[in-house]
């Protein structure tokens, strides 16, 4: 898995900063706040749930070498904008997969596994050789199949994001997918994502209920 925060927002913080005191001045102000000032704005709004300010500002990710498993939970969420490699234009006869851990970790089910993608691309190929187009030959692709993606979600989709899926209950690759962007996120805007991560870091709550989660807060 490929990971690259590619753009964002100039100043992310400031802009979220200048939003937030639109809302208590006469006209949009313009005047300079320091660093230990926005903090303080945004930790305050982000406490009172007055998230809409951080729709200002959103952060574009390109993502390579995930399956199409993990891209199809992706795309459900639906405050966002993706653009994925196309099934239909891109010959994939010679198809990368994702092996997910616990069939790495087993000699016998990673032997049967990789045999069945290899069928799969040889499948694939023949349907070509056939004159079949791609955009039909495709349907032998697994889900295991990579992909690549780019996704640009604003910072308060961002929240929502990684309540779900940075959460233990998550699907383990999501889950990596989502660490890793909340890491990349955090070095450029470190106030506006402190305490972002799954309900029970961000909220304090767990969604799932699950007592026996390590992680599980408590009344
Ligand atoms: C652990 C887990 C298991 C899951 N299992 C399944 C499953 O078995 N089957 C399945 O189909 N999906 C499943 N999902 C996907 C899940 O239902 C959501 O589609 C996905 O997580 C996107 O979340 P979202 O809707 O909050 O995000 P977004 O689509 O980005 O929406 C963000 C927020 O905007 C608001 N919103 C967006 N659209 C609307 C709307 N039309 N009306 C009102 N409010 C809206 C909501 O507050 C929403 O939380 C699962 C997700 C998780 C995390």
């Amino acid at each position: 898995m490929k990971v690259e925060l590619v753009s964002h927002t100039p100043d992310p913080e400031r802009t979220v900063a200048m939003a937030v005191r639109t809302c208590h001045a006469p006209e949009v102000p313009k005047g300079k706040m320091n660093d230990v000032q926005i903090t303080r704005l945004l930790k305050l709004v982000r406490n009172l749930g007055h998230e809409s300010v951080f729709e200002h500002v959103s952060f574009t990710f390109a993502i390579d070498g995930v399956s199409r498993a993990l891209t199809h939970q992706l795309v459900r969420h639906r405050i966002a904008s993706f653009s994925q490699q196309s099934q239909r234009y891109v010959k994939l006869e010679h198809f990368s997969f994702v092996m997910p851990p616990l069939v790495k970790n087993k000699p016998d089910a990673a032997k049967l596994f990789e045999d069945t993608m290899k069928g799969l691309a040889v499948t694939y190929g023949k349907l070509a050789d056939m004159g079949i187009p791609m955009e039909d030959a495709r349907y032998v692709l697994p889900n295991a199949a990579e992909s690549s993606i780019v996704v640009t979600m604003n910072a308060r989709s961002l929240f929502n994001f990684f309540e779900l899926r940075s959460c233990l209950k998550a699907q383990w690759e999501i889950r990596k997918l989502s660490n890793l962007m909340l890491k990349k996120v955090t070095e450029v805007a470190p106030s506006i994502f402190e305490g972002a991560g799954p309900a029970c870091k961000s909220k304090g709550v767990c969604p799932e209920n699950d007592t026996k989660c390590k992680f599980y807060p408590g009344d």
